[in-house]
């Protein structure tokens, strides 16, 4: 009988692999645990998902090294794993991947120290005449750190022979501890001004007016780099007047390496309103219940849903437990995790895609040591390793942010109610406009309701007008982004020192390239999609596959002069605001203006800050963020995403006016939103302009009933793809007659029709669509499938199944 180990590898695999565990390693190696095995002549790092013995196991490979004296992932972690991978069809090794850390070996500076226990076996190992290859290792492990005092690095302990593993082990049995304080965590410094006298007078130099009024207006000390920005000076001014004493500066520590959100802009710890207090006093009677429990937050746009979360929070720690806020994107993790910061001390980890691969490793291990209580972050923050977990909330549950587009194909969202289930804890969705399944949902009793009806302190919703833009161009002979009515009120609002927001949901300059003779839009080498002009880049890019080219002076197909640019993006569209209004400040917020690590927490501290008269942006602009002095919101051609042939266009584009609307009149102005639109009609834009998201769900959800879609069916999309068009169609026809034999009478199956996006990345797609009223009968029939492709030697890569696709392109 020999030991050994299943373990997962992150390949695009099905099945584990069985290794045989070493007896140095043997008290090491268990479920959850990383380990280095060899896999085809290479050293691949895997996952141990359960032990077990075999009688024939001679012949199999060792495990190599056991890389975590803490198991990466607990049971709970692996069930979900398992879930996943079921639930998704996607390989067990590369849904690990997704959950673990990245494997970069984040060189902690951890230390070891003898426990009372490891003292006793100290002893005995001692008083032993004879030993064999482990015991001399745990003594050889065990006297060095005796000889220190007990507490010794981990470098120390790694330089011993077996060192690493027989810390390990004895970590497992309780006879050594470990801290891990990372190195990277020593304190970095920032500097703190203040106004050292702020009675005294100011002198008539302008930067030093600017610096005591922002100061004044702050009414604290402020950090440096805020400061800089906020008073438009630099930084030897501030030394100047230090040395003058004038200016007080002082250092304290930075505890992120994040650039941070000037703590100046967050908001105060809000007086719950009794609508408020009713739903934290709900979601508190269900955390202390200790047991599984959905929750829908629907909250209108200002409605004080930040608060609530927050307080939640604060009920599950108060309860010994911990909590994680999963939000739609990168830009806003930074925003809820200083609120937290401020609330909840240093206990709060932040972890998204945009970290490097060490700060996430850093922050990652810092959760599952258990030093932290609160993860603020995006999507695959759902996996955090915290014990005891009480709360996920999910806020924009809507947002498709959530489902991850490449294997494996989760939504973070759905996730997060599956982990909630087996931690037996609340999972809190919430939203000013939810997604039509969730709200059904909530409407046939599965999740609790909660709502939130008005904004806090009785601020009025922003009114909403529609400008017919036919109308607009019928008196003006002009296309012009910028209606004649939006632009009178951004004069308007600028005359009166207040700030607009313009949302326009493209990027780039031109949406297209046409010629005029031959009518070809100039389309991207890979995909079937037109280029997008870009203007200060001088190209055209794909903003799908990201191929770019030089901007043609003639057509490429016949060489035709009169090329022409149609459509305006952002980026027109701040080049035509400037023309307008030379004398505004303006700013654009997409995601080519950020590319730059920090631009986007700079644009909105100034913007917060009153530094900016005019935010121009794609849907970034929209969504979360709290400006009060924000009076007037335009949409520069609301229309764009209704001729998506996408079942969930409409509702969309519901969700984005909506959103940006509730960016308009959160202080104690009111708001006002201007519409453009070449469909005023269009109950999408109507019922978005009242603000009436019951109305639009009846309407929605009666469309969807008619047409079977989500929520009345669960749908699974089956995309074939190849580079060479003959061999996608065969494998579509081939699986077509695969489908065609099951004859599932519950299931309705659609297809092969080309994909929307024909060709994409060089690759032909054809696509199959599953229609299901019973949400389980999908899984069986696709598994299959997956059995059919491989008997066919249809390759892997060519098939890519989505469950619950939330982009059907
Ligand atoms: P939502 O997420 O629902 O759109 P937010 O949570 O951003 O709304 O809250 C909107 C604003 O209202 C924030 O500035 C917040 O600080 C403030 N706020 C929240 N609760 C209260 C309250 N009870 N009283 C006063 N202001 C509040
Ligand atoms: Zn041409
Ligand atoms: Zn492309």
């Amino acid at each position: 009988m020999v030991r050994t180990c299943e373990v997962a590898l992150p390949l695009p695999l099905r099945s584990t692999f069985t290794y045989r565990i070493p007896d140095a390693l043997d008290d090491a190696t268990v479920d959850g645990a990383r380990v280095v095995v060899p896999f085809r002549n290479r050293a691949m790092l895997g996952v141990v998902l359960g032990r077990g013995d075999s009688p024939d196991g001679a012949s199999l490979k060792n495990v190599t090294e056991i890389i975590d004296p803490l198991p990466a992932l607990s049971p709970r972690l692996i069930e979900l794993a398992r879930w996943i991978s079921n639930y998704y069809l996607s390989a067990i090794g590369e849904t690990l991947r997704a959950m673990l850390p990245p494997s970069v070996e984040v060189q902690f500076d951890r230390e070891w120290q003898i426990s009372e226990a490891g003292h006793a076996r100290l002893r005995e190992l001692r008083s032993l005449t004879a030993t064999n290859e482990v015991e001399s290792a745990d003594l050889a492990v065990l006297q060095e750190l005796d000889s220190r005092g007990g507490i010794a690095p981990d470098r120390i302990l790694c330089k011993l022979a077996g060192g690493r593993a027989a810390a390990t082990r004895l970590l497992r049995r309780g006879e050594l501890t470990v801290r891990g304080s990372g190195r990277h965590r020593t304190a970095r410094m920032q500097k703190i001004v203040a106004w050292r006298a702020p009675a005294a007078p100011v002198a008539a130099r302008p930067a030093e007016q600017r610096i005591h009024r922002v100061l004044a207006e702050t009414g604290r000390p402020m950090a440096l780099a805020s400061l800089l920005r906020a008073a438009h000076v630099s930084a030897s001014v501030v030394q100047r007047l230090a040395k003058e004493g004038k200016l007080v500066v002082s250092e304290e520590p930075l505890t992120s390496e994040d650039a941070r959100f000037a703590t100046e802009l967050l908001p105060a710890v809000n007086t719950l309103n009794s609508d408020q207090v009713m739903v934290v006093e709900a979601i508190r009677s269900r955390l202390q219940a200790r047991a599984f429990h959905p929750a829908l937050l629907h909250g209108v746009t200002g409605s004080g849903k930040t608060e609530v979360y927050l307080r939640a929070v604060e009920v599950a720690l108060s309860l010994g437990g911990t909590a994680i806020i999963l939000v739609p994107e990168i830009a806003l993790t930074l925003w809820i995790s200083n609120i937290c910061r401020a609330r909840f001390g240093d206990t709060v980890a932040v972890l998204h895609s945009g970290l490097s691969d060490q700060e996430r490793a850093r922050e990652w291990w810092r959760v599952r040591r258990q030093e932290v209580q609160v993860v603020v972050g995006t999507r695959s923050a759902v996996f955090a390793p915290l014990e005891n977990l009480r709360l996920i909330v999910v806020d924009e549950e809507q947002e498709s942010s959530y489902k991850q587009e490449e294997a494996p194909r989760y939504n973070g969202r759905d996730v997060a109610l599956i982990r909630a289930k087996l931690e037996r804890a609340v999972a809190l969705l919430g939203s000013a406009t939810p997604s039509l399944e969730s709200y059904h949902r909530a409407r046939e009793g599965k999740y609790e309701l909660l709502c939130l009806q008005s904004r806090v302190e009785n601020r009025p919703m922003a009114t909403v007008r529609i400008t017919d833009l036919r109308e607009d161009f019928r008196r003006t002979h002009k296309a012009d982004p910028i209606s004649q009515d939006l632009r009178s009120a951004i004069a308007r609002e600028l005359a009166a020192g207040r700030q607009s927001i313009v949302l326009i949901n493209r990027r780039g300059y031109s949406w297209f390239v046409l010629c005029r003779s031959c009518g070809a839009a100039i389309l991207c080498e890979n995909c079937s999609i037109a280029l997008t002009y870009h203007k200060k880049r001088e190209r055209l890019a794909c903003h799908y596959c990201g191929f770019c080219r030089s901007v043609p002076r003639v057509c490429p197909k016949c060489n035709s002069e009169h090329v022409y640019f149609v459509g305006a993006g952002a980026e027109q569209l701040e080049e035509h605001l400037r023309a307008l209004f030379p004398q505004a400040r303006i700013a654009r917020l997409d995601r080519d203006s950020v590319r730059r690590k920090g631009a986007f927490g700079q644009v909105l501290n100034a913007f917060g800050a009153g530094n900016i008269d005019i935010l121009v942006g794609t849907q970034m602009v929209a969504k979360g963020h709290d400006f009060h002095g924000v009076t007037l919101v335009g949409v520069a051609s609301a229309d764009a995403q209704l001729g998506f042939p996408d079942f969930r266009a409409a509702e969309r584009t519901f969700q984005l006016l909506t959103q940006v609307a509730g960016r308009a009149g959160r202080g104690t102005l009111p708001g006002e939103v201007i519409v453009e639109s070449y469909h005023p009609e269009h109950y999408a834009i109507q019922l978005a302009a009242s603000q009436d998201f019951i109305s639009f769900f009846e309407k929605e959800l009666h469309f969807r009933q008619l047409m079977r879609y989500p929520p009345f069916v669960a749908l699974a999309s089956v995309l074939v793809r190849g580079t060479k068009v003959e061999k996608a169609i065969q494998w579509s026809r081939q699986i077509e007659a695969f489908f065609e034999s099951q004859k599932a009478h519950e299931i309705r199956i659609l297809g092969p029709a080309a994909a929307p996006l024909a060709r994409l990345k060089g690759e032909y797609r054809f696509q199959f669509l599953l229609k299901s009223t019973r949400r389980a009968a999908l899984n069986p029939i696709l598994n299959k499938c997956l059995g059919f492709c491989a008997e066919k030697d249809i390759p892997d890569r060519a098939i890519l199944i989505d469950v619950d696709p939330v982009n059907l392109l």
